[in-house]
């Protein structure tokens, strides 16, 4: 079981005279997009480490009662996104080391952790069974069971963790945060009632408890909170390789990275999507809800009109959180329902931000159709995505991404879509009027920052390697 994709929230918070633990149940609240699995929080006093997880939804795992036995003024929260395989709540986190020595939150993957295992069990640690996050959180508990301060812990162990990871940790009296030298995951720092100090995944968290955002951390940066104050430890050059999938898909509209908002990069994307590819249509209907920032680009840059034809039931989410392909095919009927007062005898346009495994959109194309759309045009505002992601998504295997396998021609036809275009990698980044060095497009590209170690095996060059027409790709 090691090495599972872990697509997570993490949290951690700082403040004499704040109520930590309820502060994290809301930061958790807000980030619950990045896990639905599970959700736990430690909090710690200055004497010992307190932890409390369990499986489901932010507002099943905590009541009144679990929020209030957590006392402290130090405290982090992990929430886990669920993946087909490594599912329960053996998997939850925070990660916990010799109850009360340490506890640890994890966003990310590592490919490889060869060096981590030979460190262990060089040490005469057990290895078997353990996830990454786990082995890490054992490799920092040596070395605090050796005398180390948590400061010191994390810079012996940085040489070991080769791979994505964004950490909030804890011990009795002390909080840090890092992040891999590549900031593939999002990870941000914000003040609350003067000297707290707050870190999130991302910075959706922070309004919704009323903190002032104050900067990313930086790839390769360790900062650490106590008694004594914050300080900041740059482990390594940073080398900002930010997964632009962040930008598509994952995180929240009302997040922003490299200093850019999410919803705006969206709307961009719809802007462009709109320079690449000029659809004649009666109405624009966006798959809830990524894609809606999107829709509203290519609506203001089209002038043609949008209208909210697919409503979705918005307790339930999102579909992949369905392990197995049945139960995964009747959960976008369940989760969408198109409206035929919008639909019928329409040439229309459905935009959605990316096709993965072409599950959703088959099924979405199909349901439009039969609420009576003339034409269904299926506008996609990233690329084909045709490599597996080993850095925290729960991107699936490679044989599961249609992309590696069809043709955007050969896609629209399993979609039965009328037309089908997905944005070109330029477009994208250029919609994110950032650089492309800055970001890991390893899901579009195949071109990962990190070794992938002895998971190399898992990748092959898709039958169809382009990445995306630029011109006539309009099929
Ligand atoms: P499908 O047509 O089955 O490939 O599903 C496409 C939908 O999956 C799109 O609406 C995306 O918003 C969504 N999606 C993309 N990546 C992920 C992911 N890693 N986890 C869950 N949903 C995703």
């Amino acid at each position: 079981m090691e090495d599972k994709n872990e697509k997570c929230a993490v949290f951690g918070i700082y403040g004499k005279g704040l109520d930590v633990a309820r502060l994290s149940f809301f930061g958790l609240f807000a980030l619950q997009h990045r896990g639905q699995e599970s959700s736990g929080i430690s909090v710690a006093d200055g004497y010992g480490i307190h932890t409390y997880k369990n499986m489901g939804l932010v507002n099943q795992v905590y009541t009144e009662e679990t929020i209030h036995s957590l006392q402290g003024h130090l405290a982090i929260g992990h929430n886990r996104y669920s993946t087909s395989e490594g599912t329960g709540l053996k998997h939850a986190q925070p990660v916990i080391v010799k109850n009360g020595l340490l506890s640890l939150a994890h966003n990310g993957n590592l490919p490889s952790v060869r060096k981590l295992k030979d460190f262990l069990e060089s040490k005469d640690i057990g290895t078997q069974d353990h996830s990454d996050s786990e082995l890490m959180a054992k490799a920092l508990g040596y070395y605090l069971e050796h005398g180390e301060s948590l400061k010191d812990a994390v810079i012996k162990c940085w040489p070991l963790w080769t791979g994505a990871f964004c950490l909030t940790i804890l011990t009795k009296d002390t909080l840090v945060a890092v992040r891999d030298v590549f900031g593939i995951r999002p990870l941000s720092m914000a003040k609350l009632n003067g000297d707290g100090v707050v870190f999130a995944s991302e910075t959706c968290a922070f309004h919704t408890i009323g903190a002032e955002f104050e900067r990313e951390i930086k790839p390769g940066e360790m900062v650490i909170v106590n008694k004594d104050g914050v300080e900041s430890v740059q482990l390594e050059t940073p080398k900002q390789k930010f997964d632009i999938f962040e930008f598509v898909y994952f995180s929240r509209p009302d997040s922003q990275s490299l200093g850019k908002s999410v919803y705006e990069v969206r709307q961009k994307c719809g802007i462009q999507l709109f320079e690449e590819c000029k659809l004649e249509a009666d109405v624009i209907i966006p798959v809830p809800e990524t894609a809606m920032p999107v829709a509203a680009g290519y609506s203001r840059a089209s002038g043609i009109p949008l209208e909210m034809g697919l409503i979705k039931n918005r307790y339930i989410h999102r579909t992949f959180i369905q392990p197995e392909q049945h139960s995964r095919e009747l959960g976008v009927k369940m989760k969408l329902t198109p409206l035929p007062e919008v639909i019928k005898d329409k040439r229309v346009i459905i935009m959605d931000d990316s096709i993965v495994r072409g599950t959703t959109s088959r099924q979405i194309v199909k349901m439009i159709f039969e609420a009576g759309a003339k034409e269904v045009h299926m506008l996609i505002s990233s690329p084909p995505v045709k490599f597996p992601d080993f850095y925290g998504i729960d991107t699936p295997k490679q044989k599961d991404l249609i992309s590696a396998h069809k043709t955007p021609e050969e896609i629209k036809t399993y979609l039965g879509a009328t037309s089908l275009y997905f944005l070109s990698l330029e477009g994208l980044i250029k919609s994110t009027g950032l650089n492309k060095d800055l970001f890991c497009t390893s899901c579009f590209t195949g071109e990962y920052p990190i070794d992938l170690g002895e998971k190399q095996n898992d990748i092959s060059e898709p039958v169809y390697a382009k990445v995306a027409k630029p011109e006539g790709a309009l099929l």
